[in-house]
C-alpha cells in the first residue's frame, strides 16, 4: 500500500486513475481546485477511508505526506487553457515546482502528465520521443505548449539536481466518461452535438488528423510508468488509429444514430494538422499498449454522456 497524491484528480484521466488506485489497495489523496474537475467524479469514493480530497490550487505550496505523486493538474482542453492562459503557465510551471517540491522533500516518486503538444505541428510522423517538436511560442496553445515544455524540463532538471525519482509521460488525445458536456474537446463536443441533435461543429475541412485512446487505456499506461524502476521516460502514451476529424464525426453520428448534419467552423490558429503517436518506447520497456478500440471507446463514452443528459446534469 502506497499513500500517493493525485493531482488533477477530479478530472476526467485523475478520476478513473484515481479510482484504479483505490482498487489495488492504495491511499489516494485528490488535489484539484475544480476548475474543469466535479466532485461527482470523486462522490462514489467519498467513503472509502482510503480517498481523501483537498481542494487545493496547486500554484499554492502544499505541505503533504506521500510515496507517489501523479502530476496532472492542468486544464486539457483548448478552450479551458485559453480562458486565462496566465493561469495556465502558473499552473504548468509553478504547480509543477510546487508539487516536484512535495516529491523531493518526502522522497516520493514524481510522474508528469505531459502531452502531444510538446511536439506542436509535428514536422515529424508519427511522433517519436526524441523529436523536439515544431512549436510556436507567442500562439493562442503557447501558454499550454511551452507550459509542459517547462514542466518536462523543471522535472528532470529535479531528477539531475534534487535526486527525485521522475517520470515524464506525454499523452495523446485521450477520451472517455466523466468529460465535461462544455469541456469543448472534440469527442465531447461531438457526442453532445450528436446526442442533442444538434450541428456537428468540424473546424476547418476536417482532414486534420487525430489519435484516440479510451481512458482506461491511458490509465494503465501511466500507472505502469509510474511501476517501473529506473524508467524516466519520457513515454509517449496513446492509441496510434489515427483518424480524420470528418471520419470521427461519422463515426459519432453513425453509434448515435443521430440525425445531426456536419457543419464547417473556422479552423482554430495553429491546430496541428497531423497527430499520432509512436508507442514503440512504450511496448518495449513498458509491455504497454492500448487494448480497447475506438467504436467501443465511443460506445462507452456515448452512454455515459447519455445517461447524464438524460439525468438532467448540469451541476458540476
Ligand atoms: P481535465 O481538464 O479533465 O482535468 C484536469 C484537472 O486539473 C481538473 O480536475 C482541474 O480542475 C484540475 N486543475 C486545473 N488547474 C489546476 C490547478 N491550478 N490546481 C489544481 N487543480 C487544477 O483534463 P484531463 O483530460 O483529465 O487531463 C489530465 C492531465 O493530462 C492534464 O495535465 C493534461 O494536460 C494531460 N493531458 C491530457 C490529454 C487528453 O487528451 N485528455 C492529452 C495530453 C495531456
Ligand atoms: N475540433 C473540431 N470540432 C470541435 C472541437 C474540435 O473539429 O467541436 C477539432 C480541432 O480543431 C482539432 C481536433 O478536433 O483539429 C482535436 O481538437 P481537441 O480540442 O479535442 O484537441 P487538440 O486540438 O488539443 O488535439
Amino acid at each position: 500500500m502506497a499513500r500517493i497524491v493525485v493531482t488533477g484528480g477530479a478530472g476526467v484521466i485523475g478520476s478513473h486513475l484515481t479510482d484504479v488506485l483505490l482498487a489495488q489497495g492504495h491511499e489516494v489523496t485528490v488535489v484539484d481546485n475544480l476548475f474543469t474537475g466535479a466532485k461527482r467524479n470523486m462522490l462514489h469514493n467519498r467513503d472509502n477511508p482510503g480517498f481523501e480530497f483537498i481542494r487545493h490550487d496547486v500554484t499554492e505550496p502544499l505541505l503533504v505526506e506521500c510515496d507517489q505523486v501523479y502530476h496532472l493538474a492542468c486544464p486539457a482542453s483548448p478552450v479551458h487553457y485559453q480562458y486565462n492562459p496566465i493561469k495556465t503557465i502558473k499552473t504548468n510551471v509553478t504547480g509543477t515546482i510546487n508539487m516536484l517540491g512535495v516529491a523531493k522533500r518526502t522522497h516520493a516518486r514524481f510522474l508528469l502528465a505531459s502531452t502531444s503538444e510538446v511536439y506542436g505541428d509535428p514536422l515529424q510522423h508519427p511522433q517519436v520521443e526524441t523529436y523536439w517538436g515544431n512549436v510556436n511560442p507567442i500562439g493562442p496553445r503557447s501558454c499550454y505548449d511551452e507550459g509542459k515544455r517547462v514542466a518536462e524540463t523543471l522535472t528532470v532538471n529535479y531528477h539531475e539536481q534534487g535526486h527525485v525519482d521522475t517520470r515524464i509521460v506525454r499523452i495523446f488525445n485521450t477520451f472517455g466518461p466523466r468529460m465535461l458536456f462544455n469541456d469543448g474537446r472534440v469527442v465531447s463536443n461531438f457526442i453532445v452535438q450528436a446526442l442533442k441533435g444538434e450541428d456537428i461543429t468540424v473546424y476547418g475541412d476536417g482532414s486534420q488528423t487525430r489519435s484516440f485512446c479510451y481512458v482506461d487505456d491511458l490509465v494503465a499506461g501511466i500507472t505502469a510508468t509510474m511501476g517501473k524502476d529506473g524508467f524516466m521516460g519520457p513515454v509517449n502514451l496513446g492509441n496510434p488509429n489515427e483518424m480524420t476529424i470528418s471520419e470521427l464525426a461519422k463515426k459519432v453520428i453513425s453509434l448515435t444514430g443521430s440525425k445531426s448534419k456536419v457543419v464547417q467552423k473556422p479552423l482554430p490558429k495553429d491546430d496541428p494538422t497531423r497527430r499520432q503517436p509512436d508507442i514503440s518506447v512504450a511496448k518495449r520497456e513498458l509491455g504497454w499498449a492500448p487494448k480497447v478500440d475506438l467504436e467501443a471507446g465511443l460506445k462507452k463514452t456515448i452512454a455515459d454522456f447519455d445517461e447524464r443528459l438524460r439525468r438532467g446534469e448540469t451541476a458540476r
